[in-house]
């Protein structure tokens, strides 16, 4: 079988010396390809666009007079869920709870808390079990709108404004209908495309290497070679294609690694992030594994520069100044507790 082909062009620029403008100099400049997508990366060696300092997130994260997420608001302020997918109305496990999405962007969507007890829970206190806890709450919801037809189902959390929360209340989404997003559907055909089973065979060669960060259970973590974002770090179960199919383990597990990760974006002074858990769609093939990818967002500052810029929102392309193998470095520390 043919190996997993890693290619990088390494691109050099002749631009103005930062604050010596007369002085003309080399700046480098990576370029990517995914192995399976094809999409590029481009990953500048300049290294600027890091938070300079800690954001204050006391203003944005005061409880509000009237949140419906929090635990005094949610029995009246929420729906419960279809009878036809849930008899438990909420769906609760430990301090997480999940309702119905009064947002309609999906057939079936639910909102699923962390935790209801507390408004805001920063990145250090979002621990393995509350955020295992409530994949475990998830999953039931997903679980039972899949009883309904087979359908495509997805996980996705974005956590504050930059990264297009518009509830500062941490919370996580799903969405489930006939259709997918764009995203899965690629992932999915190209997993099929591929000749042999490209999520083992990625495992396979990138284990031990330099974005490599451990395994858990059956999750593998690693940075990918070719990222969509900031700071991504992939959440890898080869054997499984769709979410249906987790365990409380793999919840227990996956929640575990992800705090990791929140833990090491705190150490590099992040506050901001997103993260998807693609299913296989309804007749999930065993070419796809299910993976987890998150990544940072921009600080909530008060004017802040957005990390998403023309390349990322019309020409699909990343443009980060960590490549993946730092990313991998910064974070192992962060995760050598959780991950063997
Ligand atoms: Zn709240």
């Amino acid at each position: 079988m043919a190996a997993i082909r890693f290619v990088e062009h390494q691109i050099t620029a002749r631009v103005p010396e930062l604050g010596n403008a007369t002085n003309v100099i080399d700046a480098g400049l990576t370029i990517r390809v995914d192995p399976l997508t094809g999409h590029t990366a481009r990953i500048l060696h300049q290294g600027q666009l890091a938070p300079s300092a800690r954001t204050d997130l006391t203003d944005l994260t005061t409880p509000p007079p009237f949140c419906p997420f929090c635990a005094d608001k949610l029995e009246v302020a929420t729906g419960v869920i279809a009878p036809s997918i849930t008899d438990e109305g909420r769906i609760r496990r430990g301090a997480s709870a999940v309702v119905p999405n009064v947002l309609a962007y999906s057939e079936f969507s639910s909102v699923g808390l962390y935790d209801t007890t507390r408004h805001f829970v920063g990145l250090r206190d979002l621990t393995p079990q509350l955020i295992g806890d409530l994949f475990v709450g998830l999953v039931a919801y997903a679980r039972g709108v899949g009883g309904l037809r087979p359908m495509w189902h997805s996980i996705n959390a974005n956590y504050l404004p930059p990264a297009g929360s518009s509830v500062v209340h941490p919370h996580a989404q799903t969405a489930h209908d006939d259709i997918g997003t764009t995203a899965q559907r690629n992932l999915v055909a190209a997993s099929e495309r591929w000749p042999g089973n490209f999520w083992h065979e990625l495992v396979e060669q990138e284990a031990g290497g330099p974005r490599w960060l451990g395994t858990r259970g059956r999750v593998h973590v690693l940075t990918p070679w070719a990222p969509i974002g900031f700071h991504e770090v992939w959440l890898l179960i080869p054997e499984l294609h769709d979410i249906l199919e987790l365990t409380d383990d793999d919840c227990a597990d996956l929640g575990a690694v992800l705090s990791g990760v929140l833990m090491g974006y705190d150490a590099l002074d992040l506050a901001s992030f997103n993260w998807a858990l693609y299913g296989g769609g309804p007749s999930p093939s065993s070419d796809f594994g299910l993976l987890l990818r998150i990544v940072s967002r921009a600080n909530p500052e008060p004017v802040y520069r957005s990390d998403v810029t023309y390349f990322e929102r019309l020409h699909a392309e990343a443009m980060i100044d960590m490549g993946p193998e730092e990313v991998a470095k910064k974070l192992a520390p962060h995760l050598a507790a959780v991950l063997g």
